[in-house]
């Protein structure tokens, strides 16, 4: 008997008013449900809106630092929670133990941040250009935001989007992605244990057509904040002009590691290990190219592949396994028709490209870590987001040459280079077309006080982490102060200043 999950709106616990249901299952072993939850449609979002915008009318009068100690205190709360938590994240999503607890994590590092920044949450005095009269700025919340997220990191997100809406004041409507129920729901709990008002925060489950399409057409909905992919961002960006909400967009990503002539090969192997195949492949920020110089360019390659040889698959939960599998059967059949694309297009696979069914996993959506060489900067393969444990080796001769290649694709996330001369470390900071560069560190392992996000496709220019969202998620109030007791008039008394 599995067990059954609700939404929670209106401060309760409720199925969907439709009454039905979806399966969540294991995808290391399929036979496995991890749970029952409600399939959701308009009338649920309806509702979760409404309660909402009525709790959000006594939230924004709640201080700052008040705010800020309830979130606090999920933090710590997630702490306790964080080896059942993490154990269900890679029971529902399939990444390795390890990387759920660091899943968690980042939600705890981002609450304690939240929790902060209300102490902080600052505006600006800024002098007048007029005598007697003071200039400040404050934040107001936007009102009710929808969040959706997707479903790789499935507590790091929506902490991510969650602690900066509501620090600033803000009812939320959460929609986790289907594949990632679960850890929503654990995420959910624990903000309303801890102290969040039960009708400000809604979770609805259910697909993306059936509740993401009615969040973001929302017109009771301020705002969105919204990771996923590039067509569904733009999806969004449409439907939202007709309401004028403020959206935040995190897409898609295919990023590179450049490894250069005096690199430290083996520190520039272990990068790229975890950058490609580190959960699995399916980052935003993966490792999805790999652009090496001419000059080590074979070597490094023997290196590689000597090395993917040692890497384990498996189910996360076990002890020494690398990497776990792909989220989704569709997920797994994308890679094999990208390796077919990669084929197609000239290049050369030097390992995997296959389906991993042995044994156990032959219960799971397991692929085998896979090379290809030989790529040129107008394949398929170099210039599409893949998500899976796919990697494309491009080959250069000169820096000129590395950029180009590196730019040459519409996204701009994540970017990497691995080398010991410090003048091209900064020209890859001016060159690189990206949100993020890393020198000597692989194109994953962001901090959540940093600010993250890309270039191009990749998103609309806003930032997660850090600060960013704590103004994205505001509105900027500018209060103008005048004690002179007469008429002053800008520009126009101080025509001289
Ligand atoms: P997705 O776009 O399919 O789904 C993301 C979320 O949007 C899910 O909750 C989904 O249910 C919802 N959704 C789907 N269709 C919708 C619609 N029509 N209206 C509203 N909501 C809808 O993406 P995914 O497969 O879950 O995630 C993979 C993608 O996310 C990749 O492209 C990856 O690069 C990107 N991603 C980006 C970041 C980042 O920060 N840049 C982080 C993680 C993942």
């Amino acid at each position: 008997m599995s067990t059954s999950y609700q939404n929670f709106i209106d401060g309760k616990w409720v199925d969907a008013l439709g009454g039905e249901t979806f399966e969540n299952r294991n995808p290391a072993d399929w036979e496995e449900v991890v749970g029952v939850f409600p399939k959701s449609m308009k009338e649920d979002v309806d509702r979760a809106v409404k309660a909402a915008t009525e709790a959000q009318k006594d939230w924004k009068k709640v201080p700052v630092p008040v705010r800020g100690a309830i979130l606090t205190k999920a933090a710590d709360l997630l702490v306790e929670r964080k080896e059942e938590y993490s154990r269900d994240m890679t029971r529902e999503m399939g990444k390795v133990l390890t990387e759920t607890r660091g899943d968690v994590q980042e939600a705890i590092d981002t609450g304690y941040y939240a929790g902060s920044e209300g102490r902080r949450f600052f505006g600006r005095t800024v002098p007048s250009e007029l005598p007697n009269k003071a200039a400040f700025t404050t934040h107001l919340p936007l009102g009710v935001v929808g969040l959706i997220a997707p479903w790789n990191f499935p507590m790091a997100i929506p902490s991510w989007k969650s602690f900066p809406a509501l620090l600033a004041g803000n009812g939320v409507v959460f929609k986790p992605a289907s594949d990632v129920p679960l850890s929503g729901t654990h995420f959910i709990r624990t903000l309303i244990d801890a102290g969040v008002p039960p009708k400000l925060l809604n979770l609805v489950h259910g697909t993306g057509g059936s509740v993401g399409g009615p969040i973001i057409e929302h017109e009771g909905l301020q705002g969105i904040s919204f990771t996923g992919s590039t067509a569904v961002g733009k999806l969004i960006t449409r439907v939202s002009a007709d309401t004028l909400k403020r959206v935040s967009l995190e897409l898609g990503g295919k990023n590179a590691q450049i490894v250069w002539e005096d690199a430290d090969l083996d520190l520039a192997l272990e990068g790229v290990l975890w950058g490609a195949f580190g959960t699995t492949g399916q980052r935003c920020t993966a490792t999805s190219r790999l652009i090496i110089h001419e000059a080590v360019h074979d070597m490094f390659l023997d290196m590689l592949i000597e090395a993917i040889g040692k890497l384990t698959l498996g189910n996360g939960l076990e002890e020494g396994v690398d990497i776990g599998p792909l989220v989704n059967e569709e997920q797994l059949k994308m890679m094999v028709d990208y390796t077919q694309i990669g084929l197609e297009g000239g290049a050369e696979l030097r390992v995997g490209g296959e389906v991993a069914s042995d044994g156990a996993l032959d219960k799971g959506f397991f692929f085998k870590p896979t090379v290809f060489s030989g790529v040129t900067p107008e394949m398929r393969i170099a210039t599409e987001e893949i998500f899976g444990p796919i990697l494309s080796v491009l080959k250069v001769s000169d820096w000129d040459e590395a950029v180009a290649v590196h730019n040459n694709t519409d996204y701009g996330l994540s970017s990497s280079l691995y080398t010991k001369n410090l003048n091209l470390s900064f020209h890859a900071v001016d060159d690189l077309v990206a949100g993020i560069t890393y020198i000597n560190a692989p194109t994953i392992g962001a901090e959540c006080h940093l600010p993250f996000g890309g270039c191009k496709g990749t998103g609309n220019g806003h930032r997660e982490g850090g600060w960013g969202p704590y103004e994205f998620f505001s509105e900027t109030k500018t209060v103008y102060f005048d004690y002179s007791g007469a008429l002053q008039r800008a520009q126009i008394d101080t025509e001289e200043v």
